[in-house]
């Protein structure tokens, strides 16, 4: 029996990276409460390639959830195989990544439990012998540490706030799980994906990442003046809100409170006030740069380095600056 078991997210027959970060923060419970942890796959078809990387992380029992109604992901049948694998491990605190699956699958996984579920966890600590989970709340303006009161607890974990687990060799058991999935009680099917197809690196692994906001004035700027410093860098495009409202850019490239949270080791900001809810999503950032023309704009408490410069001035010249550089 784990202690703990980590609900893994693949995609496209390979595991999503988020899930090493979701497997380090089962060892930091396991660090509090003792114990090991298992982990938990679901889909149809093939999971062999995934179960395979998720060897060697010292897991007790990997648990295989297969069945067609896994085939396209739906938060109805992920709750239902991911809390059969719970309830196989007797597991008492349950971990996914805080990304859109496992922010969407975990609510139906808790119901199912009759677990309370703490989501967007950055930290976990003892306290008064139990666990307190540690997590931003009112657009990361406070960090509160919130205790959940049921024997099974349910998280999300931030990504970007636990080191992925490192490899430790060993072989885990695969356990498959007979009947994890009753389809005739499904009231949701796949329909399809339809993907943003993009070159660059994803908005939420990349190293880089160079962000617009409204100061670069219309959409046509993010081609001639921020991809180009985005290409010379190998870096991702994110965006602010304001940019993405005014259609300018996809959604998915917006960071921050209601966008994606990333936490580069560069995050370049480019017209960009440095509103509280985008600074939600990068402030976690090593290292941030601003170029923006009001040296009052907020952006500048949090940046590491900033430039109060005309961005249609300054980016061409960074933009030189890196490719003479890089030779
Ligand atoms: C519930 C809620 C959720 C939200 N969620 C998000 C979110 O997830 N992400 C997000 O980003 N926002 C979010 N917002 C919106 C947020 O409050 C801001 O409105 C938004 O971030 C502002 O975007 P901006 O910085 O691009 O635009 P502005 O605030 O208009 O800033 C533009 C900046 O560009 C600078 N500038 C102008 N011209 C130049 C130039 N030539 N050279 C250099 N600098 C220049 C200006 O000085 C200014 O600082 C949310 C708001 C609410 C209420």
């Amino acid at each position: 029996m784990s202690k703990v078991i980590v609900l893994a997210e693949h995609q496209d027959g390979a595991l999503v990276k988020a899930t090493l970060n979701a497997l380090g923060a089962a060892k930091a419970l396991n660090a509090l409460v003792g114990g090991g942890f298992s982990i938990a796959v679901a889909g149809a078809g093939a999971l062999d390639g995934v179960v395979a990387s998720l060897q060697g992380y010292g897991a007790e029992a990997i648990y295989v959830a297969q069945d067609p109604a896994l085939a396209g992901y739906t938060a109805q049948a992920y709750a239902q195989a991911f809390h059969a694998a719970v309830r196989e491990s007797g597991a008492a605190f349950v971990v996914a990544a805080s990304t859109a699956k496992g922010k969407d699958c975990t609510p139906r996984v808790a119901a199912r439990l009759g677990a309370g579920q703490a989501s967007d966890v950055v930290g976990v600590e003892a306290h008064g012998g139990g666990v307190v989970y540690v997590r931003p709340m009112w657009a990361g303006n406070i960090i509160g540490r919130v205790r959940v009161n049921t024997p099974v607890q349910v998280i999300t974990a931030r990504p970007t706030d636990f080191e992925a687990a490192p490899q430790v060799g060993g072989v885990s058991p695969v356990k498959p799980l007979a009947g994890a999935v009753d389809a005739a009680s499904l009231r949701m099917s796949y329909v399809g994906l339809d993907a943003v197809k993009s070159d660059r690196p994803s908005l939420t692994d990349a190293s880089v990442v160079v962000s617009g906001g409204r100061g670069l004035k219309e959409a046509e700027n993010f081609k001639r003046v921020l991809e180009p410093l985005a290409d010379a860098l190998g870096a991702a495009v994110g965006a602010s809100r304001a940019v993405v409202d005014l259609g300018w850019v996809p959604n998915d490239w917006q960071v921050g409170q209601t966008g994606k949270v990333v936490a580069p080791d560069l995050y370049v900001a480019l017209g960009i006030s440095g509103a509280i809810q985008h600074l939600a999503g990068m402030k976690g950032s090593k290292t941030i740069v601003a170029i923006n023309k009001d040296p009052e704009a907020p952006i500048f408490q949090v940046a590491d380095y900033g430039l109060v410069a005309d961005l249609f001035a300054a980016t061409p010249e960074l933009t030189a600056q890196v490719k003479a550089r890089k030779g």
